[in-house]
């Protein structure tokens, strides 16, 4: 029997990450050092080791490196506030002295767009402020960087996918694209057509089940007790409609029903408050009828996009990520590829920054520069400008400065370093989620509140793996695989990258350097909706980073060890992204109300006082689209107070 040294030995868990990724901060780090030295090796003998953080794990590269995820810091800092630990008097705040006419709390595409709507609406003097308590802005819509041997390597944190709006509509999201000058039409990474042809996503969801699956080359793997006499993969089963796929035929037979499901009814409002009346898996399976083995294959989807298991997410929310059953039919026809920038909507992000504080992104407002050139964050929060942006300042009590109704500014006090701070607001937009605001916000209404209690958020993880090359997967003819049961995650994959001129990415082919990335929610179908997400937070948050390291590499090794994969040689880096309060949960009722009381996220959109809220959450399910629209609209509504 191999001992665990052994086992953690044949996983490669040692110190060859460490050396690896602590190369590639040094090369970052020192500008060029890359390309001063011969090899990579040689640069590496230079350095000294860096202790990795048993909770964050051993960092990137680039702008980013500081954030992946939710920080520590922040994570603290949040849990102090949550647990009134800064309620007590002895801890007085400096005064800034500041009075800004708008105050944004959160540097997502939520409070980047509000910021942006002041910027365009503002008279010459008025003045905002961004408060963020990240080392970077962009929320969810961040990046990890990477450097493996010498090329450079990007993937999404979380938000990553988009469509370009339509160039002639009048909706939110199509003027912006326009007025921030996001091109349209983009490159990509070629394929060498001398190896054997393979279908990729463009981004990290086209290969996750009900979304594009028969678009891109997919390998499902199935374990002892999943219908195989031996674990493999069966290649691409959707394609031929489930023939080569282990499952009883009467399952097969319900499955194929759910993907190509054709609703013909009115999608009207009464339907749309009729699914939001149940939950997805009474749809599928007493209105559907179809088998509880459905309900089960959707799971890990559901449970990663709408936050938990199909038992406790109402239909409704099922049919805003675009699930089978109740819309658009699925399979071969009903599919197509969503878009991602290199790292995501980290590009939105950037944009959005440029257009506010156009010294912020080096370089100037073209696809290359804004994707490629560093921030400089010098002039993030320089004084005289009309927006600006603090960073590592986390919001800890918002109120107004006396009665809501009449009181002339809003107090807001911050914990920046160790240290607090108070400065007073005309407005502020709450670009934070409910999993903040309601413990930050000291005046919050009543009502309000009893809106939030009913909003329940969930965790997620994203994993990037940086490999030295992905022959394995090329040899099994795969660009992404799923699994089932246990095990980290349910699927990843390898994207063909959007590629812009200026950067030094890897060339899309099997022997190059490549970003395999996990995607992956945390539910426990049974159990009540509360107790669903207080489990899987705690078990994101005190799982150490090496337990998951642990866990990818096992789940790499039993699945690609038998095409070739060893994870000593091929895994260059690993970038864990922790989100603790990912995603606002829709429980039936949460779009529409229920008993015809208005639905707790239309309560928390009315503004109160001098103080809006606009997070993503409030459109239900959380989009860049549905980001923009809440910043813009509760800007919109803030401004009437200054
Ligand atoms: C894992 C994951 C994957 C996703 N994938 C996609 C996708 O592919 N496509 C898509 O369109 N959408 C996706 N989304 C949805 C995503 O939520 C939106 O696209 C969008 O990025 C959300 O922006 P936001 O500003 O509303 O929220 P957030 O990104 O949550 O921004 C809120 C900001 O407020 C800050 N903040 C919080 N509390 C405080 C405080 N007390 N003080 C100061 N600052 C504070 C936070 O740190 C954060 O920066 C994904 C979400 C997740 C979690």
């Amino acid at each position: 029997m191999k001992s665990p040294k052994d086992i953690d030995g044949e996983l490669g868990l040692g110190t060859n990450i460490t050396r690896r990724d602590f190369l590639n901060a040094t090369l970052i780090g020192t500008g060029g050092m890359l390309l001063a030295s011969s090899t990579p090796l040689m640069a590496m003998a230079a350095a000294p080791l860096i202790k990795k953080d048993a909770w964050f794990g051993y960092g990137a590269v680039g702008d980013y490196a500081g954030a992946s995820g939710n920080m520590r810091s922040v994570m603290e800092a949040g849990h102090r506030m949550r647990d009134g630990k800064y309620n007590s008097p002895a801890m007085a705040p400096a005064d800034t002295g500041e009075v800004y006419d708008m105050v944004i709390v959160g540097g997502g595409l939520s409070g980047l767009s509000a910021a942006h709507y002041f910027k365009k609406n503002a008279a010459a003097g008025q003045k905002c402020l961004i408060l963020e308590n990240h080392a970077i802005f962009g929320g969810v819509a961040k990046c990890n960087e990477f450097m493996v041997n010498g090329k450079h390597l990007v993937g999404p944190q979380g938000s990553n996918d988009f469509g370009v709006p339509s160039k002639n509509s009048n909706a939110l999201p199509s003027k912006l694209y326009e007025e921030l000058n996001i091109p349209r039409e983009f490159e990509y990474q070629t394929w060498d057509p001398s190896l054997k042809p393979l279908a990729f996503g463009l981004d990290n969801y086209a290969h996750m089940t009900g979304v594009a699956e028969s678009l891109v080359d997919i390998g499902y793997y199935f374990n002892k007790g999943q219908g195989v006499k031996s674990p493999g993969f069966v290649n691409n089963m959707w394609r031929n409609d489930l023939q080569d796929a282990p499952y009883p035929a009467d399952v097969k037979k319900d499955l194929l029903t759910w993907r190509y499901y054709n609703y013909t009814g009115v999608r009207d409002e009464a339907f749309m408050r009729m699914i939001d009346g149940m939950t997805y898996k009474d749809y599928l399976e007493k209105v559907l009828k179809l088998s509880p083995e459905v309900t089960r294959y959707t799971e890990p989807v559901v449970g990663l996009i709408n936050g938990a298991s199909p038992d406790v997410i109402s239909a409704f929310a099922a049919n805003q990520i675009g699930m089978p059953g109740m819309g658009r039919s699925r399979g071969k026809s009903g599919e197509s590829l969503s878009l991602s920038f290199p790292g995501g909507n980290t590009t939105i992000a950037r944009y959005f920054v440029k257009a506010i504080i156009p010294g912020a992104i080096e370089g100037e407002n073209t696809f290359d520069d804004i994707s490629n050139k560093h921030v400089n964050f010098n002039k993030l929060d320089a004084d005289g400008q009309p927006v600006r942006m603090r960073l590592n300042s986390t919001v800890i009590r918002v109120a107004h400065d006396g009665d809501p109704g009449s009181a002339q500014y809003v107090n807001i006090m911050y914990e920046r370093g160790g240290k607090l701070y108070q400065l007073k607001a005309r407005s502020v937009v709450m670009a934070s989620s409910g999993a903040v605001n309601r413990h930050v916000i000291a005046d919050l209404p009543p009502k309000h509140a009893e809106a939030y209690a009913q909003f329940n958020h969930a965790p997620a993880l994203v994993a990037n793996i940086a490999l030295t090359n992905w022959r394995f997967m090329y040899k099994q003819g795969i660009t992404a695989a799923q699994w089932f049961g246990d095990g980290f995650g349910f699927s990843c994959n390898i994207r063909k990258q959007m590629v812009t001129p200026g950067d030094n990415h890897a060339p899309l082919h099997p022997d190059q350097p490549a970003v395999l990335t996990f995607y992956t929610g945390v539910y426990t179908p049974g159990l009540p909706l509360k107790q669903q997400v207080v489990n899987a937070r705690t078990k994101i948050l005190n799982t150490t980073f090496f337990d998951y390291e642990r866990q990818i590499r096992r789940q790499m090794l039993e699945q690609f060890g038998p095409y070739g994969f060893r994870p000593d040689r091929d895994i260059a880096g690993i970038i864990l992204n922790r989100w603790g309060h990912a995603r606002v949960v829709q429980q039936p009722g949460f779009y529409y109300g229920v008993n015809g009381q208005p639905a707790p996220r239309e309560i928390i959109m009315q503004k109160y006082g001098r103080i809006a809220i606009g997070h993503s959450e409030l459109n239900g399910h959380q989009s860049w689209t549905g980001a923009v629209s809440q910043g813009y609209r509760a800007a919109g509504d803030a401004f009437g107070s200054i």
